[in-house]
């Protein structure tokens, strides 16, 4: 496996509980990254030698905002392209965005902003149009994700990484709780392969506080509290891993014929199959499926 790029989940913590948080983002939730674990996961990014970006994001990563500080400092100082996504939270006022973005000027090349009827009563925040016009002032660039709410009709799936601008709820984690009974379901036959994420060769990784490395969000092929990232890299094998295996060879209907999982007749989309049956599978495989703050547990 090659990676280009590695997303640090600096905490799992967000000032926000929305219901289309896939990695179940809360203020009750714990576990936050230490400033030494960063410092050690980065340079073992750079001994992968294929690492070339990284992005801090949580949980909300302003709420670790001095540890973001150094964080970025560091990543940059080490020459890694980096970014962060972001709620905009703390941009309460023009001079506020501008104070809080202005240490990162020359370091960041882009934030990425939440910006959805999820995060805020009208698209587009005055929090995010702040924390916008600050990085436009110090020449950070900037995007906007932006989930449809799950009855909008013709919204483009979001394919790997969640693409700059609108698109689909993916329903897993407490987007399969709280928003699946708001659409139609279909057979779980259907549900053939993943239809997000490059199981075989990534790109790119999360990293949680607690060292879990995850392919998918939940899906866990590593911890960096075990071994360094380039092992994990050199080591893995998709097609004998429990979940990724199943996954591979027919999608989240996989894992139902492959582990003999109880089903419902229809799921709403694949990652809604998929995160069921995890959450059956979480006994047998507790490594695999980490850790219980994905699974909002
Ligand atoms: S189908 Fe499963 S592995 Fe693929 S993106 Fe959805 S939840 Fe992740």
């Amino acid at each position: 496996m090659k990676l280009s790029g590695l997303h640090f989940l600096l905490t799992y913590q967000c000032v926000r509980e929305c219901d289309h948080c896939f990695t179940w983002g809360s203020p009750r939730q714990t576990g936050k990254m230490t400033l030494d674990d960063i410092h050690t996961y980065l340079e073992q990014a750079r001994d992968t030698r294929t690492i070339t970006s990284v992005c801090f994001e949580g949980g909300e990563p302003f709420l670790l905002y001095a540890t973001l500080l150094q964080a970025v400092n560091v990543a940059a100082s080490m020459g890694f392209e980096v970014g962060i996504v972001t709620n905009a939270y703390w941009a309460t006022s023009q001079k506020r965005a501008l104070s809080k973005l202005k240490p990162l000027a020359g370091l960041l090349e882009s934030i990425t902003l939440s910006s959805d009827l999820f995060h805020s009563d009208q698209m587009g925040s005055q929090q995010v149009g702040y924390a916008i016009e600050a990085a436009n002032t110090l020449g950070i660039s900037t995007g906007t994700i932006s989930i449809a709410q799950p009855e909008v009709p013709g919204v483009r799936a979001a394919v790997g990484q969640i693409p700059d601008g609108g698109s689909k709820v993916m329903f897993r984690g407490r987007a399969a709780e709280n928003l699946a009974s708001r659409v139609p379901s279909y057979p779980w036959e259907n549900y053939t392969r993943c239809p997000h994420e490059d199981l075989v060769e990534p790109g790119r990784v999360h990293l949680d506080p607690l060292g879990n490395l995850h392919i998918c969000q939940g899906i866990v092929i590593g911890n960096l509290k075990q071994a360094p990232l380039k092992a994990w890299c050199e080591q893995y094998i998709p097609e004998a891993h429990p979940i990724v295996g199943p996954l591979l060879e027919a999608g989240p209907a996989g894992l139902v014929k492959r582990y003999g999982l109880d089903h419902r007749d229809g799921y709403v989309d694949a990652c809604h199959l998929c995160y069921s049956m995890r959450l059956a599978l979480r006994g047998r495989f507790p490594e695999a499926l980490a850790p219980d703050q994905m699974y909002g547990v």
